[in-house]
């Protein structure tokens, strides 16, 4: 089978060596370029868009800022999974608002921020605090600000004009600010024919608004099912097909919706160690429409994610149950370089085994890794 990725990534090419294996080569569109790359030498392959489509089997997603008109193309193809409906909400947070809405799944109260008038009525009915994100090309929570106090609202209303005023699509979420205990997320698999599975709910940790660190143990029921019936919800609603994950705050033991991702997810590499079958290899199974793989957990595992460095120890790699990924990328500050999964028997062993690793790290390069450690009891 051949899968074109729109997205050249590290996600693209943990797709094409999980891919592999079942004799699925991937090729990958990069946006920035307009080129079709090869997925881990990046290599261009001479071909163009339109050819690279019309020859693939399958053509998938691993980001949702993709301009529309590509989106359109492949749509057209009608071989197109999760398809350009899916991948638009995720990559407009009003889209994304309305599906959630529709689904019937619960999210942070909001209201959308298009002029002055907007802005002051989001204040008036949501209250504060209140968090103001960017509708379009928001990740790693850039293109967000807080307002706490109200008189800080008259320079924030400036700041966020200021960001309208670039661009004519743009526009603003503002969202209640969630008082959470935890941030979660769901990362599961729906086929054509309806069929879910889902992993173990992951437990996040962000430093500086930017994924560090997932945790997969054995998980909370209560938690689980509740994800499982929001992500079954949305992905349902979507009629989707393909990897989807979902991203929750957990308050008080409920579960809000923060976001939606329509494709493979930071916070479910711990799969490639953890799981029988990993959620790259679970993606392409289901826009293949070959039969899903299991989910379960097979060891308790975690994923650390490495930003901005291109070198991490070598005596890391000794430890017992730790696997390095790197990404193949120029380094840059705060970029993610790869990760490191650690595995383990039970989650006393991965504490253990994750305390030996925070020792060899430079924590400067890694910081607050140890109070993650504690969350494994
Ligand atoms: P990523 O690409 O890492 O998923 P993003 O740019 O898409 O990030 P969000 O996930 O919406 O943005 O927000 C980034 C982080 O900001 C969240 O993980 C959470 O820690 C915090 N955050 C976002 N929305 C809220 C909210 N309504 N209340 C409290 N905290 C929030
Ligand atoms: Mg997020």
């Amino acid at each position: 089978m051949k899968v074109l990725v729109l997205g050249a990534g590290q996600l693209a090419r943990m797709m094409s060596l999980a891919g592999a294996p079942l004799n699925i080569s991937i090729s990958a569109y990069d946006v920035n370029s307009d080129a079709i790359v090869h997925p881990l030498t990046q290599q261009q392959l001479g071909t163009g868009l339109t050819k690279a489509i019309a020859d693939a089997d399958v053509v998938t997603a691993e980001f949702e800022h993709i301009p529309l008109p590509v989106l359109a193309l492949c749509q057209a193809s009608g071989k197109f999974f999760p398809g350009e409906t899916a991948i638009k909400a995720g990559g407009d947070r009003r889209l994304e608002k309305q599906l959630l809405d529709s689904a019937g799944v619960r999210s942070a109260a909001y209201h959308i921020v298009n002029n002055e008038a907007d802005f002051k009525q989001a204040i008036q009915q949501l209250g504060l605090p209140l968090v103001f994100k960017s509708a379009l090309a928001g990740y790693d929570g850039k293109g967000q600000w807080r307002l706490k106090q109200p008189e800080q609202a008259a320079a924030l209303w400036q700041d966020i004009a200021a960001f309208l005023a670039t661009d004519q699509q743009q526009a603003i979420v503002a969202e209640q600010f969630i008082p959470f205990q935890r941030e979660l997320s769901l990362i599961g698999a729906r086929n054509a024919k309806g069929q879910l599975q889902v992993y173990p709910v992951t437990e996040n940790h962000h430093v500086n608004g930017v994924l560090s660190v997932s945790l997969a143990v054995a998980g909370n029921e209560s938690l689980q099912q509740q994800a499982q019936q929001m992500f079954s919800a949305v992905a349902n609603q979507l009629n989707y097909v393909g990897v989807l994950a979902i991203e929750f705050f957990e308050v008080d033991g409920q579960l809000l919706v923060n976001e939606i991702a329509p494709r493979v997810h930071n916070s479910g590499h711990w799969t490639q160690q953890g799981a029988d079958v990993c959620q790259f290899e679970q993606h392409l199974r289901a826009v293949c429409g070959l039969p899903l793989g299991s989910t379960a957990l097979v060891r308790p595992s975690l994923m650390v994610n490495i930003l901005g460095e291109d070198t991490v120890p070598q005596p890391i790699l000794a430890l017992p149950g730790l696997h390095l990924h790197w990404y193949g990328k120029t380094k840059r500050a705060g970029r993610k370089m790869g990760h490191i999964n650690v595995s383990a028997a039970d989650t006393a062993q991965l504490k253990q085994r994750f305390l030996q690793l925070i020792a060899l790290l430079p924590e400067s390069a890694f910081p607050e890794l140890t109070q993650m450690a504690q969350r494994l009891n």
